[in-house]
C-alpha cells in the first residue's frame, strides 16, 4: 500500500484539448455511458457546475471495469491492473482519492515459472530471463519509433518473425517466439497477423514500461468514486442520437433526453455494429475511422481453488507461462490470490479462438484445467469455482478494447474524437490513441471532452 499525495496540484492527466469546438453554452450534457470515460467526463462537468445526465444501458456502473464475486473470491471481469506506474495518472488519481492500491508486477521474473509443452519440462529461469529481457528492448525501441517511420512488412507478426530469426539457437528461438506473442497478442487483444507494423508507435503507451499496481477490493472501487453524486440512468439503452445546432435530443428504449451536447462514449465495437442511430447520419470520416481502427478480444478464465497447489514448491510463482505447441493456446496463468482474498489463477486468451468462447466455454475450460494438470502434475487440484468472460459478445461492449489493426493510421484516430457540429462529442478508450486501450486512455478521454466542452482547463477530483 502506498499513499503518496500528489500534493502539486499538476493536471493528471494533460496534454489534452482544453475548449475547442464547443462553447460553453447552458444546458444539459447529456453522456452515454458510465465507464472510465463516460464518468470521469461527466465528474469534471458536474465540478465544474453544470447539468449531467448520465445514460447507462447496462443496470450497473463501470463498463469494461466490473469487479465480481467467483467462488470465495472476487476478480476484476475487464480491466484490473494500473499498468506504467509511477507515470499512468490513474494510479495518482487512486491515491489522491485514498483507495489501497499495491504493487502487482504481472511478469515479475523473480516469481514467474515456464512449463514447455513438447519437452513436459520447466524451462530455465536464465532462457526466460534472456528472452523477457528482449521483449522489453523489443517493446521501447518499437514505441520510441517515429509516427512516420516506414515498415516494408504487411503485419506486425512479419516485423516480429523477422526478430525472432535473429535470435541463436532452435529452442532460445522458439521459447522467444512464445514469448513475444504471449506479450504483444495479449496486450493488443488480437493476434499479431492483423495488427499494424506500426502497432506501438500507434499506441506508444503500451511500451511505457514502470510497474504494474491493482486496487485493493478491484476496480469498481474506482469507478464507484467516480459515480458519487452523478445522475446517472441506469438500464436506459440510447437507441439514436439527433443533433442540431441548437441542441441534441436523445431517444432511449424509454423515453427522449434533451440537452446543449451529448458525450458517446459507447466502445468502438458498439459503434461498428451500428446500433446507435446518428441523425443526420455520421459523415463519411466518422464512419470510415469507426470502421478502421481494430477491435480487440481477450477473454479472461477466473478459476478458484480451495488451495493454492501451485505455491506448494519453493518458487512460489506468481505468473505461470505455458509453452504450447499451439501458439496462444493457454499462454498465462496469473496469481491473483492475493488481490482475490481466496487461490484464484486467471487466463487469458485472445485471438481467433474466443471466437468460439460464448458458444463452448466448457471446452475451453477443461483444456484450462488439463493444461494445470500438465504444469502441475501431483499437485494439481481441480478448480472449486470457474468463470468466464464475454466482453466479444456482450451487445454492450462487442470488444474488449479497440486495436491498432492494419491499415489505421494517426488521421483515424483524430477523427474517432472529432466532435460532430459542436454538440456531439466522443470519448471512450479508443479515441486516446496514446492510451488506446487502456482505463487511462477512457478517463483522459472523458475529462478532454468535458474541457472541450467548458472552454477552459478543468481537472477531475474525486
Ligand atoms: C478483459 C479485459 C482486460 C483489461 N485489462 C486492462 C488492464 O489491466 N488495465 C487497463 O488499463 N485497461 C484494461 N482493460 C481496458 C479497460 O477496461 C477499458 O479500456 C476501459 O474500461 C474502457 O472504458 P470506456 O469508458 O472507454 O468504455 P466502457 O467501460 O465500455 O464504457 C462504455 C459504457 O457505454 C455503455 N453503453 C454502450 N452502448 C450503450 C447504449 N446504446 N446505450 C447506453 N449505454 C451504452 C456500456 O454499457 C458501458 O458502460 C481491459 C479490458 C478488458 C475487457
Amino acid at each position: 500500500m502506498l499513499g503518496r499525495k500528489n500534493t502539486n496540484r499538476q493536471p493528471l492527466f494533460d496534454g489534452m484539448p482544453t475548449g475547442g469546438a464547443a462553447v460553453d453554452a447552458p444546458g444539459t450534457v447529456i453522456v452515454i455511458g458510465a465507464g472510465a470515460a463516460g464518468l470521469s467526463a461527466a465528474r469534471v462537468l458536474h465540478h465544474a457546475g453544470r447539468k449531467v445526465v448520465v445514460l447507462e444501458g447496462r443496470d450497473r456502473i463501470g463498463g469494461r471495469l466490473n469487479t465480481i464475486e467467483v467462488g470465495d473470491g472476487i476478480a476484476d471481469e475487464g480491466g484490473n491492473w494500473i499498468h506504467g506506474v509511477p507515470a499512468n495518472a490513474v494510479y495518482h488519481l487512486a491515491i489522491e482519492a485514498g483507495l489501497d492500491v499495491e504493487r502487482d508486477d504481472l511478469l515479475d521474473p523473480r516469481h514467474l515459472v515456464a512449463h514447455d509443452q513438447r519437452s513436459g519440462r520447466r524451462v530455465s529461469s536464465a532462457r526466460i530471463l534472456f528472452a523477457l529481457g528482449r521483449v522489453a528492448m523489443l517493446t521501447r525501441r518499437y514505441g520510441s519509433e517515429s509516427i512516420h517511420a516506414e515498415h516494408p512488412e504487411a503485419t506486425l507478426a512479419e516485423r516480429l518473425d523477422g526478430e525472432i530469426s535473429k535470435v541463436r539457437g532452435a529452442t532460445n528461438r522458439r521459447y522467444y517466439r512464445a514469448l513475444v506473442r504471449t506479450v504483444f497478442d495479449m496486450v493488443a487483444a488480437k493476434e499479431a497477423e492483423y495488427l499494424s507494423p506500426n502497432a506501438l508507435t500507434l499506441n506508444p503507451g503500451d511500451s511505457d514500461g514502470g510497474a504494474d499496481y491493482v486496487i485493493h477490493g478491484g476496480y469498481q472501487q474506482l469507478t464507484t468514486r467516480l459515480a458519487g453524486g452523478l445522475d446517472i440512468r441506469l438500464g436506459t439503452l440510447v437507441k439514436a442520437i439527433r443533433y442540431e445546432d441548437d441542441g441534441v435530443t436523445i431517444d432511449t428504449a424509454d423515453g427522449t433526453h434533451q440537452g446543449s451536447h451529448v458525450i458517446v462514449t459507447a466502445p468502438i465495437g458498439v459503434l461498428q455494429a451500428g446500433t446507435i442511430e446518428f441523425n443526420p447520419p455520421l459523415p463519411t470520416p466518422k464512419q470510415r475511422a469507426i470502421e478502421a481502427v481494430g477491435v480487440g478480444v481477450v477473454e479472461k478464465l477466473i478459476f478458484t481453488f480451495d488451495e493454492p497447489f501451485w505455491r506448494r514448491k519453493p518458487e512460489s510463482p506468481r505468473s505461470v507461462l505455458y509453452i504450447s505447441e499451439t501458439l496462444g493456446e493457454f499462454p498465462a496463468f496469473v496469481d491473483t490470490t492475493d488481490s482475490a482474498g481466496c487461490p484464484m489463477l486467471v487466463a487469458f486468451l485472445t485471438g481467433d479462438q474466443v471466437d468460439q468462447i460464448a458458444d463452448t466455454p466448457q471446452r475451453f475450460i477443461d483444456r484450462g484445467c488439463e493444461v494445470l494438470q500438465e504444469i502441475f502434475p501431483g499437485d494439481y487440484l481441480a478448480p472449486s469455482a470457474v468463470h468466464v468472460t464475454q466482453w466479444g459478445t456482450d451487445p454492450f461492449s462487442r470488444c474488449s478494447y479497440s486495436t491498432p489493426t492494419v491499415g489505421v493510421t494517426v488521421d483515424d484516430y483524430e477523427q474517432l474524437a472529432e466532435p460532430l457540429a459542436g454538440r456531439v462529442l466522443f470519448a471512450g478508450e479508443a479515441t486516446y490513441r496514446r492510451y488506446a486501450g487502456f482505463v487511462q486512455g477512457a478517463m483522459g478521454s472523458g475529462i478532454r471532452e468535458a474541457r472541450r466542452i467548458l472552454g477552459h482547463p478543468a481537472d477531475l477530483t474525486i
